[in-house]
């Protein structure tokens, strides 16, 4: 069959290509590892199959044949005379025959991508029965209902996958047979159909009704379909095949894919084995199980199973399944004690597959007539706190090494450990949700000001603060709250943003809640419009900010709990990986948080969080509004105690280990009054008009505060702002050594753009510091840094790298300012950019390792030759982000800096980044 034109090797590859891998216990031609070629379903069958487990016979089409089907639309050459032969060695295998009128051998068709995708693509059962067959089964296993249920289930599973028929057309027949039992019996008959099925189950479906259910189906199918079902065991193998192929393009499975990012070319295997029966009687069984608890990773050998049932009907949820072994609180005969010696050859091979795997695994299970059928092994989904349990313990097992053990774990899932979490038994329906900004779970009662929230936090309320956004005024009230939720804002917000420094839990972006603030309520609308529920001030609610739910009441939680098994798995860690990790921490209490965690360091202290401190806030505002050099000055001589109150704490917290100070960032009309009330208000405080207070105001007003009037430009034009809050700094510094403790402080400038910017803030520190070492009699070593976070200033890294001793990657800046995306305004278009894959993912999360990846690594490169010592680190967002960190692993940098509790995930990912780069492990 030589092709003219086609290159002979390509020729070769089509007629040598194996598109079929058969097994059958003691012998599978293919092997666990080839999940490629033969699925996770097919690959794992045949790995069993080769430990002589025992599975029912069958073979694996191969996912290359479904690729040429899907590109070609046709079935590859000889793909079904191959299926014919291996029937052919099936039925040897079986002593069945493929549409014998006296055994019949019947055949499952089962999906089975590379990488497992629960549910989302088709499996037929029972394949191989007629109206022939069937009569021959019912006298072959001595029982008609057992037949015709399985023929009913084939004929609704196949005009289902095969022939597009929607399912829930075949409800109405089997309804009408459990009403026609329930006539029978004499029972009162539910109107809802659920309650209808759980009266009657399908066990109780007689020969006569399912006789009917079977017409009635093959009347649908005429009806619905146009045509037969196929009598012919081979036409409906075929079609189910082909069928299967095509599964893999359902929207179901796009959207998985989409998801959880699987590629579309994969394709999926498919598997056709011989059917076993788990209802064939008392001594037959069907079940799930996990050979570790997936919830707790306790090792116990876990899972549930139905005698005398399909392997559908454990999940069904229409009986209730019973345990496998006996655990207290679990109710109904357990396996281990209905059928002792299959349960024990189950234990046995559970034990034997995760020594193979080297995993936890999820497996399905069938007895037939009191013999024991695997019918699949995975390594099984887990929580985050069992995948780091099952992690450690597997080392102690000897299954895994630490490297292994490390590489097991997600890091971004590790921080739902750090706060409390609804209970994973908990029902409850949310109401709304927005954006989990800040994780955790909180119930408090709703209040709707800052002001309301101290009042009713002071009487000891747990109180959860609702605004339709957050600014810089409620600061107080966000502390005294034990969470927060707005109807507006992203996951950058200034709630999100504010609560995430704070640890307080936060629901931001919350669309469908309107927030009255007058009437002191909240309305929570659906997607039409329609009110849902109204929320006055005082009700109880609780908020998730981990998934963004927003519950009405109060909902069960479980408090977090870091166990020892995360220590050692954290220690472990701080072992391989490269990377260090600090904390950004602007209060002495985060910074012990951040210690706690395991932070080696501050790597940002946004000084200006001080500011907002109700007694602080108005000498503040003061220095701002001050109309000359003296009134500001005493505005400043206010504050300087203030602050150096608050670094010399932080300095005695963080003993040995360096604290990066940013002078003053933001521009100063952020910190001035919005509301008419308290503009008033500040003008009598200050002895100030209205009038003048509000001209203040609009001067300093600015159409684009992004780019305007902050970082080091306030340094430039207000020299005395920074001088102010260098001395504070070093007179902390010094009196925190005088008490006999290292100190290491980085003085750093933001939003610089030049060298010569730097060096006039050089000249102000150098001053600074020698005048206040002369005064004081000290003498403290610090270092002189800046952020970089302009595209210039990472193009010129060479010419600032001479005057400063560090640079810190202010990423989330350096991300507007390159793709000129404001992140505050980027949410209306952002999701769409992600749909449409214009952008990988949002940026602000994970970096723009193409973009801003590459000014960074222009900096790194200019920044090291100028300075061969230089410190690099990264304080955005992203020194928190799992996949940036790989990345800045790859660029060489000296540490990341992120929130107190995203240093756990980092110590992770920088770990398995190390591990990755060194080669010795691969994703
Ligand atoms: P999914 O990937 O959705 O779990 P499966 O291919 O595993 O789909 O099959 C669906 C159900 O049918 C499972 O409960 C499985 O155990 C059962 N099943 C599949 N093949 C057979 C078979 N040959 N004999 C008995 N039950 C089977
Ligand atoms: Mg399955
Ligand atoms: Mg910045």
């Amino acid at each position: 069959m030589l092709l003219v034109g086609t290159p002979l090797a390509h020729q070769l590859h089509i007629i040598m290509r194996k598109l079929i891998y058969r097994f059958s216990p003691g012998k599978g031609e293919g092997r666990a590892e080839w999940k490629e070629l033969l699925g996770g379903k097919g690959a794992n069958l045949a790995e069993m199959a080769n430990l002589g487990i025992p599975v029912p016979p069958g073979f694996t089409i191969t996912t290359e044949a479904c690729v040429d089907y899907l590109r070609q639309l046709a079935i590859p050459e000889g793909l079904f005379a191959g299926v014919r032969e291996s029937i052919g060695w099936l039925e040897s295998k079986t002593h069945k025959g493929f549409g014998s009128t006296e055994n019949p051998l019947l055949v499952s068709v089962r999906s089975g991508a590379r990488s497992s995708m629960p549910g989302m693509m088709d499996t037929v059962l029972n394949l191989g029965l007629n109206d022939r067959t069937v009569a021959a089964l019912a006298a072959h296993s001595q029982s008609e209902r057992f037949a015709l249920d399985a023929y009913r289930r084939l004929l609704s599973m196949f005009a289902d996958v095969v022939l597009g028929v929607e399912r829930s057309i075949f409800d109405a027949p089997l309804d009408e047979a459990r009403r026609t039992v329930a006539r029978k019996r004499d029972l009162s008959i539910p109107s809802n159909d659920d309650a209808l099925a759980r009266l009657i189950p399908d066990t109780l479906l007689g020969a006569a009704e399912l006789r009917a259910v079977v017409e009635s189906y093959k009347d649908i199918i005429r009806a619905h379909a146009h045509q037969e079902f196929p009598a012919d065991p081979y036409e409906q193998l075929e079609a189910t095949i082909a069928a299967v192929f095509r599964s893999w393009n359902n929207p179901r499975a796009k959207l998985y894919r989409t998801m959880n990012g699987i590629p579309d070319d994969w394709g999926t295997a498919v598997n056709v084995q011989a059917m076993v029966f788990g209802n064939l009687g008392d001594t037959s069984a069907t079940g799930v199980a996990f050979t570790r608890d997936p919830s707790s990773g306790e090792r116990r050998f876990f899972g549930e199973w139905l005698p005398n049932a399909q392997g559908e009907d454990v999940v069904a949820g229409i009986r209730t399944p019973r345990p496998l072994a006996r655990h207290p609180g679990d109710e109904g005969l357990s396996l281990e004690e209905s059928m002792p010696e299959n349960y024990a050859q189950l234990f046995a091979i559970q034990g034997k597959l995760e020594q193979r795997f080297r995993d936890m695994q999820d497996l399905e299970f069938t007895i037939e007539a009191g013999k024991l059928y695997l019918l699949q092994t995975r390594n099984g989904k887990r929580s985050a706190r069992a995948s780091v349990r099952i992690a450690v313990d597997m080392v102690a097992e000897g299954l895994l090494n630490e490297d292994e053990a490390i590489l097991r774990v997600d890091p971004d899932r590790l921080q739902e450990l750090l706060f409390p979490t609804i209970d994973p038994a908990s029902s409850a329906v949310p109401l709304a949700r927005g954006i989990g900004a800040s994780p955790g779970a909180v119930t408090g009662r709703v209040v709707f000001s800052a002001e309301d929230a101290q009042v009713e936090a002071g009487k000891h309320e747990a109180v959860i603060l609702v605004r339709a956004e957050t600014s810089p005024e409620d600061l107080h009230g966000m502390k005294a709250a034990k969470g927060i939720l707005t109807a507006r804002g992203g996951a950058t917000s200034h709630a999100a943003v504010v609560a995430r420094g704070m640890g307080r839990p936060c629901v931001s972006g919350c669309s469908a809640l309107q927030v009255d603030q007058v009437a002191r309520s909240m309305t929570i609308y659906d997607a039409d419009g329609a009110i849902i529920e109204t929320i006055a001030q005082g009700a109880t609610i609780t908020i998730d900010g981990s998934t963004g739910n927003v519950y009405r009441g109060t909902v069960a939680t479980v408090p977090a709990d870091l166990g020892n098994e995360m220590g050692t798995l954290l220690k472990w860690t701080d072992r391989v990986r490269r990377l260090r990790v600090r904390a950004n921490a602007d209060t002495p209490a985060q910074a012990e948080k951040a210690l706690a965690f395991g932070a080696e360091g501050i790597g940002l202290c946004r000084t200006e969080h001080m500011f907002f401190d109700a007694e602080r806030i108005r000498a503040v505002r003061e220095m701002i509004l001050a109309r000359d050099v003296v009134s500001r000055k005493r505005a400043l001589d206010q504050l300087l105690p203030f602050q150096r109150t608050d670094f010399t704490a932080i300095f005695r917290v963080m003993q040995d280990h360096p604290v990066t100070i940013r002078l003053l960032d933001p521009p100063l009309h952020e910190f001035l009054p919005k509301e008419p009330e308290q503009i008033a208000e500040l003008a009598t405080a200050l002895g100030m008009s209205v009038d003048d207070v509000e001209r203040r105001i609009r001067e300093l007003y600015e159409f684009n505060p992004m780019l305007g009037h902050r970082g080091v430009r306030l340094g430039v034009t207000f020299p005395d702002i920074s001088e102010m809050q260098v001395r504070a700094i070093l007179e902390a510094a010094c009196s925190v050594q005088k008490e006999g403790m290292h100190v290491h402080p980085e003085i750093m400038i933001p939003l610089a753009f030049s060298a010569a910017e730097l060096r006039v803030m050089r000249k102000i520190v150098d001053r600074i510091a020698h005048e206040t070492f002369e005064r004081l009699g000290c003498v403290v070593k610090f270092e002189f840094g800046t952020m970089i976070e302009l595209p210039r200033a990472a193009l010129l890294a060479d010419q600032l790298a001479v005057e400063a001793e560090f640079f810190s990657f202010g990423t989330n800046d350096l991300t507007q300012t390159t793709l000129g995306l404001s992140r505050d305004d980027a949410g209306s278009f952002l999701p769409a950019y992600v749909e449409q894959h214009l952008l990988a993912e949002d940026p602000f999360v994970t970096l723009d390792t193409e973009g801003v990846g590459e000014l960074l690594r222009i900096a790194v490169e200019k920044g090291r030759v100028a300075r061969s010592e230089i410190s690099l680190g990264v304080c955005g967002e992203h020194g928190g982000d799992p996949r940036s960190i790989e990345f800045f692993e790859r660029l060489g940098l000296n540490y990341v800096s992120c929130s107190p509790f995203r240093v756990p995930v980092a110590r992770v990912a920088a770990a398995q980044a190390a591990l990755r780069r060194t080669k010795r492990y691969w994703r």
